[in-house]
């Protein structure tokens, strides 16, 4: 990494510029060396420019070593005229331009926050787990058709394509992988498990490697979430667990994740929840997906693991000291949570 790394700030929309703010004053915080650049996103880059992402944007992301989006999107935007721009043309644009093909999603309800979850606290106690997502091949981008009566969506992966995604689900584990597919029935699970198996022999046969089926692996995250260390899956299924697997927290302003591409090219990091426009400039944004954001970038993106480990066990301690932005059922404030995570710096 160089001494100074590039980070571009995606602030976006609604809470986005919010939690961007208080999120850069944490980074400070730690004494992280690096360097910003802000770039219009979303609906104010349709506002500004007429599109969701200028290639400027996308130039200056693909020159950064990692690029932190807050959200995008609000009613201002919306609409169901296709020859009008859409910000989340800016995601797809953004994913694609940098080719991006895995999603991590770590799920890890923080102690303090245990009773919030659905599920019994002794069901969801120690759950910590990441979800790997394929996310740029498989059934949402194969070849579609449609007539009056019958529609069909083609579902194709590349022996390649699953070697580069099982990679980053074995290198993001310590002692096991549990691959996903539903190969009883779909021959690209088929083939998914095949490869899932050689490359697991050839380069990583000190961590353990067991095959779920999907509808198995989505009973089992309810029953037993402990279970999991890393989920290993194609795009659909990833989709849909990785919202299972979520909703474990109980709340959707906590939970961060990562979009990786090949080596050397920079990933993008960004809470999972979207702009928020309801609360959008009142100042009850919760921040903590923003900053755990940012831990993942710390250590996925810039290789500070010891960073990232402080902002997450920042964010532990201030909730354990009692921190609830109000979607978690308290009073405080965006400018509050981050006086309480930096705390703890
Ligand atoms: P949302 O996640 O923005 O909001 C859902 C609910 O959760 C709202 O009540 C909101 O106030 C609350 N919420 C979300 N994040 C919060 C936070 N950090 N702190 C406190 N409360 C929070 O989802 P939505 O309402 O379905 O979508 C709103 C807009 O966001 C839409 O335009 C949608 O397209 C967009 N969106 C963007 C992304 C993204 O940028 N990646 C993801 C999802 C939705």
């Amino acid at each position: 990494m160089p001494a100074r790394a590039k980070v571009v700030l995606l602030p976006g929309d609604g809470i986005g510029p919010e939690i961007t703010d208080v999120t850069v004053q944490l980074l400070d915080a730690l004494g992280v060396e690096v360097e910003y650049e802000r770039h219009q996103f979303g609906g104010a880059s349709i506002d500004a420019h007429g599109t969701a992402l200028t290639d400027e944007t996308l130039d200056a992301c693909r020159r950064a070593d990692a690029v932190l989006l807050a959200a995008v999107g609000g009613p201002k935007w919306d609409t169901t005229d296709p020859a009008r721009p859409r910000p989340e043309q800016g995601l797809l644009g953004l994913r694609k331009g940098l080719g991006l093909f895995a999603n991590l999603r770590p799920v890890r309800p923080p102690p303090a926050l245990y009773d919030a979850s659905p599920l019994k606290r002794e069901v969801i106690e120690r759950t910590d787990l990441l979800v790997v997502r394929e996310l740029t091949g498989g059934i949402y981008f194969g070849e579609k058709t449609r007539t009056a009566d019958s529609a069909s969506d083609n579902c194709l992966y590349t022996r390649g394509e699953i070697e580069r995604i099982t990679r980053v689900a074995f290198g993001a584990a310590r002692s096991r992988v549990t691959s996903v597919d539903k190969a009883n029935v779909l021959e690209t699970s088929r083939l998914w498990r095949e490869v899932v198996r050689e490359v697991h022999s050839r380069e990583f046969p000190h961590i353990e490697l067991e095959h779920l089926l999907v509808d198995s692996a989505a009973m089992r995250l309810i029953a037993a979430p402990r279970h999991f260390e890393v989920i290993l899956t194609e795009n659909m299924f990833g989709d849909i667990l990785s919202d299972e697997a979520a909703m474990l927290t109980g709340s959707i302003g906590m939970l961060p994740s990562a979009s990786l591409g090949s080596d050397g090219a920079p990933g993008l990091f960004e809470p999972v929840h979207g702009s928020a426009p309801d609360i959008a400039g009142t100042g009850a944004a919760n921040p903590l997906a923003m900053f755990l954001s940012a831990a993942m970038m710390l250590r996925h993106g810039l290789a500070m693991d010891a960073q990232a480990a402080a902002v997450e066990s920042a964010v532990d301690r201030a909730l354990a000291d009692g921190l609830r932005t109000a979607d978690l059922g308290g009073s405080a404030t965006t400018a509050d949570a981050a006086r309480a995570v930096l705390q703890h710096i």
